[in-house]
């Protein structure tokens, strides 16, 4: 889409976007309702268009590597400084072996706050899987795992912490915008920042920010 376009298709979603604010916060006069009702008739085809929309930005795969995981470590503490020295700043993790114990987490979406979930036995990593993108300018890995029990069951969730009996990796590097965690006050988590995502309304076309491919 050219990037006119994209902008004029912005600017009318934040439009959009301020009507509903304000139709939140104003009274509601039935004449406030009539027009509400016109301008949401007028713009439901981008209002359905905005939910549908992904925000995604384009990489190139980087390097790619294969390794054990250190034994007695911790998982996504091994995979963070790993990063570190290798200065990965984007890129996609799996992983399979065995741990001791594991903290897993469940987002409570409600109250929006994590639950952690100790098992405190040995199990198998099934499947653990994740990123690696920016937080406050440093690696941070986010790792989900299944992993299952002597009895073949399974407990699944976000990967706090593990501590390593043995494990394989594969981390694939991702080249190319910088991807970044932000605290998002919406959800209560740590989001990607794509930048697609903040365009500024009073911005020019060309400018960092619609294309992502400045960096
Ligand atoms: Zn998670």
């Amino acid at each position: 889409m050219p990037a006119q376009d994209e902008l004029r298709r912005r600017r009318l979603q934040q439009a959009v976007r301020q009507i509903v604010r304000l139709r939140e916060l104003g009274p509601k006069t039935p004449r406030w309702g009539r027009a509400w009702k016109r301008l949401l008739w007028r713009y439901q085809g981008v209002l359905k268009e905005e939910k549908q929309m992904i925000r995604a930005q384009e990489f190139k795969t980087g390097r790619s590597f294969v390794g054990r995981l250190p034994e007695d470590g911790d998982i996504t503490a091994a995979l963070t400084s790993f990063c570190r020295e290798k200065e990965i700043h984007t890129g996609w993790i799996t992983a399979i072996g065995t741990v001791r114990w594991a903290v897993l987490g469940f987002f409570d979406q409600e109250t929006q706050a994590y639950q952690r979930i100790p098992i405190e036995q040995e199990m198998e990593i099934v499947s653990c899987q994740g990123n690696v993108s920016l937080k406050g300018g440093d690696p941070f890995v986010h790792l989900h795992a299944i992993l299952s029990d002597k009895e073949g069951k399974a407990y699944a969730g976000h990967l706090f912490e593990s501590e390593v009996f043995v494990g394989e990796f594969w981390l694939q590097e991702l080249q190319g915008p910088v991807l970044q965690r932000k605290e998002d006050p919406q959800t209560g988590l740590s989001l990607w920042e794509i930048l697609e995502s903040r365009l500024d309304p009073s911005a020019e076309p060309g400018l960092p920010g619609l294309s992502g491919k400045e960096f």
